[in-house]
């Protein structure tokens, strides 16, 4: 832990970095982004592989720990493993980890591993193709699942989660399939509620399948026994009274969990994000590529996290989504 490790002005120590490396994705999914896309970012406008190495260095030696790599989806980045091998030998991180589509999760496996990845978050929100194609607008579910099983064959990966956006209206539908997924493979399967960062602007709190209705529906037919929640932890996991194994709902909406955040985001054009919903960033790309020095650097991080919010105010009057959408910050 450095001398002066990062805090924001409510006490809470920042470990925990979000890096975006791109803003483009092969998917469309409903919950994200329209279905003919969003304009992408000019590629001089994102971060270099040096730059975001840079960046991962500083915010290490201010104490952040853990590091999770994100989009848009990751893997379309070209050479991504090589980042991650950059990232995984700078001192003081104790965790690289990935959250991806699993689309090119089958080709690139192997390398990631071999890089550095130690977890991996795989976003599948249907295990019935027709509905995969529904919500993704992908017909991918089979190359999706190629990949989860690509990667289950290299144990130094855990835990491997899939992530699957829970939706009114269409999730109720998946909550048995997902929960026997879960009883009889070694993936951890969480489900994490709909929150307003759409490009659409279609959410709405009605659309909010919280995780509490979900648990039910599983517990009607699976009991399940709440495990102890581990510090900063995103999920309410749960365990089948049974024994097979376990399921975990992030419950952002219904259940908010600011209290202990020590989370933070880097985007693909390096805007630093002190909280998901964040309205306000602060660019370190422009200091970054004009000069500054790391001391420069990191009284401009240290001045942004002590701003931090305390929470997000999605259940609160007046409520303003961010000016950018789940793509563009990366989960
Ligand atoms: S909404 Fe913001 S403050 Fe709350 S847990 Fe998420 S990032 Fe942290």
């Amino acid at each position: 832990m450095p001398l002066d490790p990062l805090r924001d002005a409510h006490g809470r120590l920042i470990s925990d970095l979000r890096v975006s490396v791109t803003d483009r994705c092969n998917f469309r999914c409903q919950y994200c982004m329209p279905a003919e896309g969003l304009p992408w970012l000019d590629r001089s406008q994102v971060l270099s592989f040096e730059e975001i190495e840079r960046l991962v260095r500083l915010f290490a030696r201010l104490g952040v720990t853990d590091v999770r790599l994100t989009g848009g989806e990751p893997l379309v980045r070209r050479d991504f493993p090589k980042l991650v091998g950059m990232l995984a030998r700078i001192d003081g991180l104790e965790d690289l980890s990935l959250t991806t589509n699993g689309y090119l999760l089958e080709r690139d496996a192997g390398a990631l591993v071999a890089a550095g990845i130690g977890r991996v978050n795989v976003s599948i929100d249907s295990l019935q193709r027709d509905r995969f194609f529904q919500m993704t607008r992908r017909d991918s579910l089979p190359q999706v699942l190629r990949g989860l099983d690509a990667l289950a064959r290299h144990p130094e990966v855990h835990p491997i989660k899939v992530n699957a956006v829970a939706m009114r209206g269409f999730t109720e539908e998946e909550a048995i399939p997902f929960a026997e997924f879960a009883r009889s493979t070694a993936f951890q399967v969480r489900f994490i509620e709909f929150m307003p960062l759409d490009a659409d602007r279609e959410w709405t709190p009605d659309a909010v399948l919280t995780g509490d209705e979900l648990r039910r529906i599983i517990d009607s037919v699976h009991p399940l026994e709440e495990r102890p929640r581990d510090p900063h932890a995103t999920a309410r996991v749960f365990r089948f009274r049974d024994g097979h194994g376990e399921i975990g709902f992030v419950n952002p909406v219904s259940e908010p969990f600011c209290d202990d955040c020590n989370r933070i985001r880097l985007t693909a054009e390096g805007k630093l994000r002190t909280c998901l919903f964040s309205i306000r960033e602060t660019d370190l790309r422009e200091p970054l590529r004009t000069g500054a020095s790391d001391d420069e650097l990191e009284r401009i991080v240290r001045e942004a996290v002590w701003r931090k919010e305390l929470k997000h105010r999605v259940n609160e009057p007046g409520f303003t989504p961010p000016p950018r959408s789940m793509s563009a910050i990366g989960g």
